[in-house]
């Protein structure tokens, strides 16, 4: 995933005025990408469809009003992230506040001076910009750079619920580290961490299909989310995985399975009904992996109960 900082910035004008247009524009337009509308409902498509970090919004437009436009864009969650600032011939302090409450979070007077608005939307591009490398701390894993648990939940009740609706195939691995206690012990807790890294990076690096997801679960146990999956695709997926874990042939001499680290997977695929859970889901793929790890380990598992 790239990085959000290396993103170009996404900035929309919403104005009646080309004039006003023009002139933001150019004062504007070595900060980012700019998207300029003439209209509320035309500007409210533009933010719907680019997701612009930081909007400038005329207060006076004929049909939709800027106050009207911000609470339409604050309503909608794919809108409702972006730094609005509002842009006003009216100087009043009510009018500051009618802003403020409408949900922009900051104002500015015409006539425009250039400086100042420049300083105020590169204050709101870096106000936008902290809160995504926020966002991305807070749905990471310190060790591996993987998602992590707290980001899998919200993403399997979102896959949960979409498969339920489409009726289609929703898989699950959940993936552990063969006699890993045993590595850390007979190589000690840092060589464990880089082990642990590197089996990370490897089953990232072989779960691209658009939508997977991967996070580290616990421990060292990983689960992968596989959008559209039936169980004979899911197993097939963990076949992969454990092929290519052996084929980083990390020296393991305490494991009684193989001479290299491995993963045994277990996969569970359902189509989600009204009466199935997501701990259905989870339930089955983790007794798929504990049959995994009874039958010797560094293989693949298909749930017979999901
Ligand atoms: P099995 O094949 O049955 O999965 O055996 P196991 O030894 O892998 O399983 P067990 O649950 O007994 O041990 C898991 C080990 O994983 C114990 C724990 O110290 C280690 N571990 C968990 N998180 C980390 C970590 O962040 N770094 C390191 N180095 N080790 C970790
Ligand atoms: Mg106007
Ligand atoms: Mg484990
Ligand atoms: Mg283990």
């Amino acid at each position: 995933m790239n990085s959000l900082a290396e993103e170009q910035s996404r900035i929309l004008i919403i104005d009646d005025s080309v004039t006003s247009i023009r002139l933001l524009s150019a004062i504007l337009k070595d900060l980012g990408r700019i998207w300029f509308a003439t209209s509320g409902e035309a500007g409210i498509a533009l933010a719907r469809e680019h997701q612009p970090q930081v909007i400038l919004l005329d207060v006076e437009m004929p049909l939709m009003s800027g106050y009207e436009v911000c609470k339409l864009l604050k309503e909608n969650s794919d809108t409702r992230d972006a730094s609005i600032i509002f842009i006003t011939a009216r100087s009043s302090m009510e009018s500051e506040i009618q802003a403020l409450e409408a949900g922009a979070v900051d104002f500015i007077t015409k006539p425009l001076n250039q400086p100042v608005v420049r300083a105020r939307v590169c204050t709101q591009l870096n106000v936008q910009r902290q809160a995504q490398a926020l966002i991305r701390l807070a749905n990471r894993d310190g060790l591996t750079g993987l998602f992590n648990r707290r980001y899998f939940n919200e993403m399997i009740a979102l896959e949960f619920s979409r498969h339920q609706r489409q009726g289609h195939f929703l898989g699950l691995a959940l993936i552990d580290i063969d006699h890993f206690k045993a590595f850390n012990d007979g190589y000690g807790h840092l060589n464990g961490d880089t082990c642990l890294s590197m089996v990370a990076q490897t089953i990232a690096l072989e779960t691209k299909r658009p939508g997977e997801i991967v996070a580290r679960y616990g421990g060292e146990e990983f689960v992968a989310i596989l959008p559209h999956t039936t169980l004979e695709d899911a197993s097939k997926y963990g076949a992969w995985l454990c092929e290519k874990v052996d084929d980083l042939k990390i020296p393991h001499q305490f494991s009684s399975c193989a001479s290299v680290v491995t993963i045994s997977v277990g996969v569970a695929a359902l189509v989600p009904s009204e009466n199935s859970t997501i701990r259905d889901l989870i339930n089955a793929a983790d007794q798929a992996l504990y049959r995994a790890k009874a039958a010797g380990r560094n293989r693949v598992v298909a749930s017979d109960s999901a």
